[in-house]
């Protein structure tokens, strides 16, 4: 193991949370959430950030190309992006269970044809809890780890609100590195699929259910980690939000480092992921490791839309946020009506519009209809999105419709989970279950149901022959077969 590729990265950050509203710096000794002065969100930032543009842009593309063939386990996930992500971890701290890398996939042609535009998904579903939830994970686990290790502390409780995946993602973590941790996930009640309430359960987590949405979990939360002992995984954590950048820095690499004419398109729950990623694009630029920004486009269902509203107003100075009441969505997971990272997605937005001009950054507005069908729509052909990476390609639609699009752009979807785990919605829009709230309607071309060939009562009393005979003539029936001669 000495070859470049397999050696630890020698260059260590001096990282700081920084408040976003009052900018004090805090001291990552400690576990810190908010801001203790003002209680804003707060980031991180490596101050020794520059010292990383003495590597030219170029000879970064080199390294990280190079370490793509690595076979340090610590290294083959998201901290690929050592450097970029949290350069204060040691090896023995870092938790990798196979997350990062998921491919992008070019749609296809078919699907191409039918938006009238060239797309791809990044299946983040292929991930090992099957959502993008992981790559935060990776990194908030291992700081733990380092933190644990410092203090020596036998004793550490992780909890978290969460719409479905950041319970499965935590959980998992919290199995595979054991010991002090101990892992409480709390979700609304009736308000995750049992795919997501399933994966907490299996990994042995402590799952506490509530009545109401994921904002009424998500303030019983922050009251705990406010006033107990206990470290909070959801991502008002900013060491997720580290880790959620290697989606930026995976996409860059995929292109070749080279992101004109492509578009990302993102779901935006309680905004983490879009924060992430757009942080993620602006270091690329900043060390020249990019030369362009990728435009990026927020989608969020009508039923849940307070980032949307936000940016409705064009003239910046008029601007004013209110948090909305959410109503039933299939994009349950994004399903926010108050989210944590707003004031991060506006900080972001400045920077990236200060570094590449304006109308590098949309938010769209996109029907319950759309997403659902934006799904199935994907998996019908050769896609596994979820209701989520449904919502993304129900938004590259309706960009299109505004104008938005330019003909010669590729646009790159997130599909922020695997289509099992939303598994459920498919089902009540092929059995047309879906409630009045989620104002869906099914179209007949798309519900796809199995077919009873035979019935048991057909089956009972015949010889083996006699049923296989029966059975495949009524197949042969269904389908119209012509015999072979
Ligand atoms: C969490 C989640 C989202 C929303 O992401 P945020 O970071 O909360 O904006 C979207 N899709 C899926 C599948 C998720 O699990
Ligand atoms: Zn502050």
């Amino acid at each position: 193991m000495d070859t470049t590729q397999d050696r630890f990265p020698t260059h260590r950050g001096r990282m700081t949370y920084v408040c976003l509203g009052c900018k004090a710096r805090l001291d990552i000794a400690e576990l810190h959430y908010t801001c203790p002065h003002c209680g804003e969100v707060l980031l991180l930032e490596d101050e020794r950030f520059a010292a990383l543009d003495r590597i030219a842009g170029i000879q970064w593309r080199k390294i990280f190309d190079l370490r793509a063939a690595t076979r340090r386990c610590e290294l083959k996930g998201v901290f690929r992006f050592y450097e970029l992500i949290a350069p204060v971890l040691e090896p023995e701290d870092i938790v990798w269970l196979g997350e990062g890398n998921t491919p992008i996939i070019p749609a296809s042609p078919a699907l191409c044809s039918h938006v009238g535009q060239d797309l791809a998904f990044k299946n983040d579903g292929q991930n090992p809890s099957a959502s993008f939830k992981d790559r935060g994970m990776a990194c908030a686990f291992s700081y733990l780890k380092a933190l644990i290790r410092r203090h020596g502390w036998d004793q550490v409780l992780t909890v978290c609100a969460s719409t479905g995946d950041t319970s499965a993602a935590a959980a998992l973590y919290a199995a595979y590195v054991g010991g002090a941790i101990k892992s409480v996930v709390l979700l609304p009640q009736g308000k995750v699929t049992p795919q997501q309430l399933a994966q907490p359960l299996g990994s042995g987590a402590v799952v506490l259910e509530l009545p109401g949405v994921f904002d009424d979990c998500m303030k019983v939360v922050e009251h705990l980690a406010e006033n107990y002992r206990v470290a909070l995984l959801n991502s008002k954590n900013a060491w997720r939000i580290l880790g959620q950048e290697s989606y930026a820095f995976e996409t860059a690499q995929h292109y070749a480092w080279d992101l004109a004419d492509k578009a990302i398109f993102v779901p935006i729950g309680n905004a983490g992921n879009i924060t992430a990623i757009m942080s993620g694009f602006l270091k690329l630029k900043r060390l020249g490791i990019i030369e362009v920004l990728p435009r990026i486009f927020g989608v969020q269902s009508a039923h849940a839309d307070p980032v949307f509203r936000y940016y409705l107003e064009r003239n910046a100075a008029k601007r004013r946020y209110h948090p909305v009441p959410v109503r039933p969505s299939v994009a349950q997971a994004a399903m926010i009506g108050n989210p944590v990272s707003f004031p991060r997605v506006r900080c972001f937005v400045e920077q990236y519009e200060q570094s590449g001009g304006p109308g590098l950054f949309h938010v769209i507005q996109v029907e319950e209809q759309a997403i659902i069908e934006g799904m199935l729509m994907a998996n019908r052909h050769g896609h596994i999105a979820c209701t989520q990476g449904g919502e993304c390609l129900a938004g590259l639609l309706r960009a299109r419709e505004l104008g938005l699009m330019d003909k010669e752009e590729l646009a790159v979807l997130d599909a922020t989970a695997h289509s099992l785990k939303f598994i459920g919605f498919q089902e009540m829009y092929f059995a047309n279950a879906f409630a009045p709230e989620y104002e869906i309607v099914p179209r007949r071309e798309l519900v796809n149901r199995p077919h009873q060939v035979l019935s048991a009562e057909d089956k009972a009393g015949l010889s083996e022959p006699e049923y296989v005979l029966k059975a495949a003539r009524s197949v042969v029936e269904l389908l119209g077969l012509q015999s072979r001669d």
